[in-house]
C-alpha cells in the first residue's frame, strides 16, 4: 500500500482504533487515540513513531470509547490541543458516559478535556497536507471524515472500512441511522478516494469494492432489523470480551440481561430469553472463530 509521505499508519488490535499520525519535519498531528485499558501501548506506540517531533495536537473522528480512550493520557504527557468534532461536545462537556456508549455498552474511556471543536467545511494543516472535515454520520451521527484533494485520501474513521463499517443501530422505523450511514457511503463514493485510511483494519485502495460491501450489509441489516439487532449483540459482547479477556459461561445470560445495550436490542428487536439469546450469541462468535468456551470461561480467540 502506498502511503503518502508525511502520513505515519499504526494499526492496532480489534479493541483500539488505529492512530494515524500527520507529521511534518518537526511536529505531529494525531488522528484517534485507542482504547483507555491500552492507554500506556498507544502512547509509548506514539513516542516510538514521534521521533524527536513534537505533537502538536490530537484530533478525533468521532468520541467511542476505541477512539478516545488515550485522549488523558496524551493530553498529560504532551500538553497539545485536543480537538473533537463538534457534535461531540455536548456529550463531552459535562461528561456524559450515558452520550458515548459508556454505560450503554459497559465501556470505559477516561475522563478529558477538549481544547477546541471542528466542524463539516472546516480544515485543517497536518503533514504538510491540508484535510477537511466531512460529515459522516451512520455509525456515530456526530463523526468526521478527513479528506485531502491532492492525495485523494480519506481518513474514514468507522464510517467505511477494507470489509465493513461500524455498527449501525437498528431503529423500530427502520430508517434513520441506516439511511444516513447509506449517505455517507455515497458521500465517500462522490469523492472518489485513492486511498482510504479506516479506523480499523488496514489501508485500502480497491475503495468502490469497499463501498459495495458496505452497501450490501447496510441493505441486509435495513431488510431484517432483527439481523442487525444480533449483530450489534454480537459485536458489542466481542469487545466487552476483549476488554475483560474472559466472561464467566454460567453468568453470561445474566450479564446480557444487565447492560442496557444487550435489553435495549432484546426488548426492542429479539424478544427472546437471556438464556436463549446468551446461547445463540455465544454460538455465533464461536463460530467465527472469534471466541472459545473453555471450561468455566469464554475466551477471545483474536488479538485485543
Ligand atoms: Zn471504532
Amino acid at each position: 500500500m502506498n502511503i503518502p509521505s508525511g502520513i505515519t499508519f499504526i494499526e492496532r488490535g480489534w479493541l483500539n482504533c488505529n492512530q494515524i499520525l500527520l507529521t511534518s519535519a518537526k511536529d505531529a498531528v494525531l488522528i484517534d487515540s485507542g482504547y483507555g485499558r491500552h492507554a500506556g501501548d498507544t502512547l509509548a506506540l506514539v513516542k516510538q513513531h514521534l521521533g524527536p517531533r513534537r505533537l502538536s495536537r490530537l484530533i478525533n473522528t468521532h468520541c467511542h470509547s476505541d477512539h478516545i480512550g488515550g485522549n488523558a493520557m496524551i493530553a498529560r504527557e504532551f500538553r497539545c490541543r485536543i480537538t473533537v468534532p463538534e457534535g461531540e461536545a455536548r456529550h463531552l462537556k459535562p461528561w456524559n458516559p450515558e452520550a458515548l456508549w459508556l454505560k450503554y455498552a459497559d465501556q470505559y474511556a477516561p475522563r478529558f478535556e477538549f481544547t477546541d471543536t471542528l466542524m463539516r467545511g472546516q480544515s485543517f494543516s497536518a503533514g504538510g497536507l491540508t484535510w477537511h472535515a466531512h460529515a459522516a454520520p451512520g455509525h456515530d451521527d456526530d463523526a468526521l471524515m478527513f479528506w485531502n484533494e491532492k492525495e485523494k485520501a480519506l481518513i474514514s474513521g468507522d464510517a467505511l472500512w477494507q470489509d465493513g463499517l461500524g455498527v449501525v443501530f437498528p431503529s423500530e422505523d427502520n430508517a434513520s441511522a441506516l439511511d444516513r450511514a447509506f449517505s455517507t457511503l455515497d458521500a465517500i463514493a462522490a469523492l472518489k478516494p485513492r486511498l482510504v485510511i479506516p479506523g480499523h483494519g488496514a489501508p485500502f485502495a480497491d475503495v468502490a469494492e469497499a463501498i459495495e460491501r458496505a452497501r450490501g450489509r447496510l441493505a441486509a441489516f435495513a431488510a431484517d432489523p432483527a439481523r442487525n439487532a444480533r449483530h450489534v449483540v454480537k459485536v458489542m459482547l466481542m469487545f466487552n470480551l476483549l476488554e475483560r479477556q474472559s466472561l464467566r459461561l454460567d453468568s453470561l445470560a445474566s450479564y446480557l440481561a444487565k447492560i442496557p445495550v444487550f435489553r435495549d436490542m432484546n426488548e426492542r428487536f429479539l424478544h427472546c430469553e437471556y438464556s436463549q439469546l446468551a446461547e445463540e450469541t455465544l454460538g455465533g462468535l464461536v463460530k467465527a472463530g472469534v471466541a472459545k468456551v473453555d471450561g468455566t470461561l469464554i475466551r477471545p480467540l483474536i488479538r485485543a
